[in-house]
């Protein structure tokens, strides 16, 4: 029986957030929140967020507009605009995270993740890169997500799941979720599998190389 860690990504949302949060809660789980940061404006969502840290979930930077993924971003002001305007929002909310993950073609792992100067910049600043192994499609397929990924915890040891804070589907469905993985077996915890980490605190695995442009 292998061991899962949930994330949720592009959230905060003011309603789906605390949703998600108030399962985690019941189920004492505790899980990673990955922020686009101009969804802070709302100050509901940002409470949201602020809620998921004081419970003890990890809060992590998916970057300022979740628009063109990194590696295809060919501003030169792109980590400006992405992840310092990112780490800007938390700050404004008592938030430092030295967490990143980068988004892009519905969670394919490949060379548009990630452009040599954000590649620079996380290094610099000693972040912790954490991609993922499943990613079972909650925001395009509301019934379908849970049996998609218990399928996929199924066939590996250690699966991080990337999730939606903004679906409300995926919300309502979470607990039935927790609970078919208990019962499968399986244990949910916080850590990340290292495997899905190809840089920790500023340092480089041989991984990453497949992951920048
Ligand atoms: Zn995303």
């Amino acid at each position: 029986m292998g061991q899962v860690t949930l994330s949720f990504d592009n959230g905060p949302d003011p309603v789906v957030t605390d949703r998600v949060l108030d399962v985690l809660a019941r189920r004492d789980l505790k899980a990673s929140f990955f922020a686009v940061g101009d969804r802070l404006a709302d100050p509901a969502a940002g409470r949201a967020l602020v809620r998921a840290r004081e419970a003890g979930h990890l809060i992590g930077n998916h970057t300022f507009t979740h628009g063109l993924p990194l590696g295809e971003d060919l501003r030169a002001d792109a980590v400006e605009q992405e992840i310092i305007a990112t780490e800007r929002a938390l700050a404004q909310l008592g938030l430092t995270t030295r967490l990143f993950r980068p988004h892009g073609k519905g969670g394919q792992l490949g060379p548009h993740l990630l452009s040599r100067a954000a590649r620079d910049y996380l290094a610099a600043e000693h972040y912790t890169c954490v991609m993922w192994n499943c990613v079972p499609g909650d925001w395009r397929d509301e019934a379908g997500w849970v049996d998609t990924a218990l399928a996929a915890c199924a066939r590996e040891p250690e699966t991080l799941v990337v999730l939606h804070d903004y679906v409300a589907s995926t919300a309502a469905n979470l607990d039935r979720f927790c609970g078919a993985l208990l019962e499968a077996g399986h244990s949910i915890r916080q850590a990340f599998p290292r495997s899905c980490l190809p840089m920790r605190d500023g340092i480089a695995t041989s991984a990453l190389v497949a992951m920048v442009a």
